[in-house]
């Protein structure tokens, strides 16, 4: 790898964060331009670019960080929700390229929107639901795990 990246340098404790919690596989800290107070990051410590450049054990141990700290971030700053999620792709607004979980918190009066708001237009995709559901099933084959115990 030509450098590390910013995350990468956070979880060798090579660059500042307010970091939250460790685990085996994952360093959460909070975003340094948060969305919110609280606004925190989950980030696996081994670098993967995409969701679907992390093993599997590596998954797991993202999702169930995120599960144990949402309630813990929610508490801590009294708010009234969460939005949990990924910018997965450059397309999609991930500007860092190492997986991120994002735990925002949600305010009653935070004049946000849901995750629908990404794309308020939404899409037709009548004709082609089935074509696509079959495309994604055919993409799918043994490639991934299951998940599956
Ligand atoms: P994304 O658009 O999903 O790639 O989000 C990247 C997030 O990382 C943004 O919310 C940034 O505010 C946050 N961020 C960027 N650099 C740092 C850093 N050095 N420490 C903490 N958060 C950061
Ligand atoms: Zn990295």
């Amino acid at each position: 790898m030509p450098g590390k990246c910013i995350f990468c340098r956070i979880v060798a404790g090579e660059a500042p964060a307010t970091v939250v919690a460790e685990t085996e596989h994952t360093v959460a800290f909070l975003d340094a331009n948060p969305l919110s107070p609280g606004h925190t990051l989950v980030v696996p410590r081994d670098h993967a670019e995409r969701l679907e450049d992390m093993d599997e054990k590596t998954a797991k141990a993202v999702m169930a960080e995120l599960r144990r700290l949402a309630p813990a971030v929610e508490v801590a700053v009294d708010a009234d929700g969460l939005t949990v999620g990924f910018n997965d792709g450059r397309a999609a607004g991930q500007e860092i390229p190492h997986v991120h979980g994002h735990i925002i918190p949600r305010f009653e009066s935070d004049g946000g929107g849901p995750i629908h708001a990404v794309l308020p237009g939404g899409a037709d995709q009548d004709g082609d639901a089935e074509a696509i559901g079959a495309a994604i099933e055919a993409e799918l084959g043994d490639a991934l795990p299951t998940g599956g115990e």
